[in-house]
C-alpha cells in the first residue's frame, strides 16, 4: 500500500503494483490460473488461510490485487476486490453478509439493474427488500428496518436519476440500526466524492463506468473501509463473528481484523461463486485509472457547460444535473462533491416523446448506445430503448418520463459537442 498522503492524483498513478528491484516498471499481467509451490506442506498452509499467497485465479491474482488496492488507496479503505462486473460487485457485496431471512433497505432511485438484484433475484435467494425515497426523514427511512435488516443501501449519484445522496444521514439511520451503510460510488468516482469520509463502510463500483473510461472492459470492485465494527453486532453478522466450517471453523474478524469483510468475500463468495475479473481486464482497468484524474474533471466541466446550454434552449422542457443551481440536489452537490459531480445529464425536448427518436437520429457526435461514463459522447432514450416494453403509465410508475433523454458528455472538446446538439435542435 501507498503513501496515505499522497493526493489522487498521484495515487492514480503510484498506487497499487510497487515492483521490487529488477522488476518490470508497469504492472504485469499476470496470465496464469495457476501458482507453483516447492512442497505440499506450503500449498496446504495457503489452503488453510496460514499463509498469504496465490494458488488460483478464481480466488485471487497479482495483476487484480495490484488494481484492487490503488482503488483502495483511492477511497481510503483497507482493501478492495475486483469483479467481473458492476453487477457481481453489488451482488458480492451484498451476499456476503446476508442471508435466507434478512432484509435490505436500500434508496428506491438506483441502477435499474441493481433494482432487479434485489427486488427479484435476491428474493429467490430469500433475502428481501425494501425501497425508500433517499429524500425521506430520517424517521421516515429509519422506519422501513425490520430485526433482519442487515444493510442500508444507495448509490453516491444515482444513474439516471442523478438524485445525489445525503451521505452522512444515511450513516447516522444505518449505524443507529447497527448495519453497514453501502454505497455505489460508480458515478462519482473516488476522484469527486471519498463515501468513506462521510460515514460510509463499503463501496461498491462498476468499474465499466469512469474508472475503466473507454468503453473496453466490464469490471466491478468492492472496498472495505475496514470501520463497521461486525463484532459489536456479532449476533447480526454470524458469517463473519462465527466460525466458517468451509476453513476448519476460522472466524473471519478474530484472524482478519479489519480486513474481515474482503476477506471472506475473497476466500469464500469468490472460491464459490467465481465471478473473477480477467487480469487482461483489470490490466485495462488501471490504464483507465491512470488518467482518471484527469478524465473526471473534463467530463464534469463538459457537462456543465452542456447543461447550461440545454437549459437556455427554448426547444428544451427541463434539464437535470445536480451542478446546475436550479437543481434540487445542487446544494447537496456542492457538499459532497465541491469539485464536480459526473459527466451525465439528463434532459427532456418540449416536444416530448414524439420527437425524441428524430433528434436523437440527428446527432452527429453523439452515438446511440447503451452506455454511459465513456471518453465519446453518448445518448440513450430508455422509453426507446432500456424500458421499451412499458407503456407510459408503467413508465411513470417506474420513475422515467417518457421523454428523458440520458447524455453521458464526454471529453471532446465541449464546443463541437454544443454544436451537435444546436444543429439537432434546430431540426426538431
Ligand atoms: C452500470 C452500473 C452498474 C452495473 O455495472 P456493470 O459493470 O454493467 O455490471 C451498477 N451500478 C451503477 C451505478 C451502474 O452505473
Amino acid at each position: 500500500m501507498m503513501n496515505k498522503n499522497y493526493r489522487p492524483e498521484t495515487k492514480c498513478i503510484q498506487s497499487g503494483w510497487q515492483p521490487k528491484n529488477g522488476e518490470p516498471r508497469v504492472l504485469p499481467i499476470y496470465q496464469s490460473t495457476t501458482f507453483k509451490y516447492e512442497t505440499s506442506d506450503q500449498m496446504g498452509r495457503l489452503f488453510d488461510l496460514e499463509d498469504e499467497g496465490y494458488f488460483y485465479s478464481r480466488l485471487q491474482n497479482p495483476t487484480n490485487d495490484a488494481v484492487a488496492s490503488k482503488i483502495a488507496d483511492l477511497e481510503g479503505g483497507v482493501a478492495a476486490m475486483l469483479t467481473s462486473s458492476g453487477q457481481a460487485a453489488n451482488f458480492f457485496a451484498i451476499f456476503n453478509i446476508c442471508s435466507a431471512g434478512d432484509h435490505v433497505v436500500s434508496s428506491s432511485t438506483i441502477y435499474g439493474g441493481t433494482h432487479n438484484l434485489l427486488a427479484v433475484t435476491l428474493k429467490k435467494l430469500g433475502i428481501s427488500s425494501t425501497f425508500i425515497n433517499p429524500d425521506a426523514s430520517e424517521e421516515e427511512i429509519a422506519a422501513a428496518f425490520q430485526p433482519n435488516t442487515k444493510i442500508l443501501f444507495a448509490e453516491t449519484i444515482a444513474n439516471p436519476a442523478l438524485v445525489v445522496l445525503d451521505i452522512e444521514k444515511f450513516a447516522k439511520i444505518a449505524h443507529s440500526q447497527g448495519v453497514p451503510l453501502i454505497v455505489d460510488n460508480t458515478f462519482a468516482t473516488p476522484i469527486n466524492c471519498r463515501p468513506f469520509e462521510w460515514g460510509a463502510d463499503i463501496v461498491t463500483h462498476s468499474t465499466t463506468k469512469y474508472m475503466d473510461g473507454h468503453a473496453v472492459s466490464l469490471g466491478g470492485c468492492i472496498v472495505d473501509s475496514g470501520n463497521f465494527d461486525w463484532d459489536a453486532h456479532a449476533d447480526k453478522f454470524p458469517g463473519l463473528t462465527e466460525p466458517d466450517d468451509s476453513y476448519h471453523g476460522i472466524t473471519y474478524t478474530e484472524k482478519f481484523g479489519k480486513a474481515a469483510y474482503i476477506t471472506k468475500a475473497t476466500v469464500q463468495l469468490m472460491r464459490d461463486l467465481g465471478s473473477v475479473q480477467s487480469p487482461n481486464n483489470a490490466f485495462l482497468l488501471n490504464i483507465g485509472l491512470e488518467t482518471l484524474h484527469l478524465r473526471v474533471p473534463r467530463h464534469c466541466e463538459n457537462a456543465q457547460a452542456v447543461a447550461e446550454f440545454l437549459e437556455s434552449n427554448d426547444k428544451v422542457a427541463w434539464v437535470n444535473y445536480p451542478g446546475l443551481k436550479s437543481n434540487k440536489y445542487y446544494d447537496l452537490a456542492k457538499k459532497y462533491m465541491p469539485t464536480g459531480t459526473c459527466g451525465v445529464i439528463s434532459f427532456g425536448l418540449k416536444g416530448g416523446r414524439e420527437v425524441t427518436p428524430g433528434f436523437m437520429d440527428s446527432l452527429e457526435l453523439a452515438a446511440i448506445v447503451t452506455h454511459v461514463a465513456d471518453a465519446r459522447t453518448s445518448v440513450l432514450h430508455p422509453a426507446s430503448h432500456t424500458h421499451r416494453q412499458m407503456n407510459d403509465e408503467q413508465l411513470a410508475e417506474a420513475g422515467v418520463d417518457p421523454a428523458l433523454i440520458r447524455l453521458s458528455v464526454g471529453i471532446e472538446n465541449v464546443q463541437d459537442i454544443i454544436a451537435d446538439l444546436q444543429q439537432a435542435l434546430d431540426k426538431i
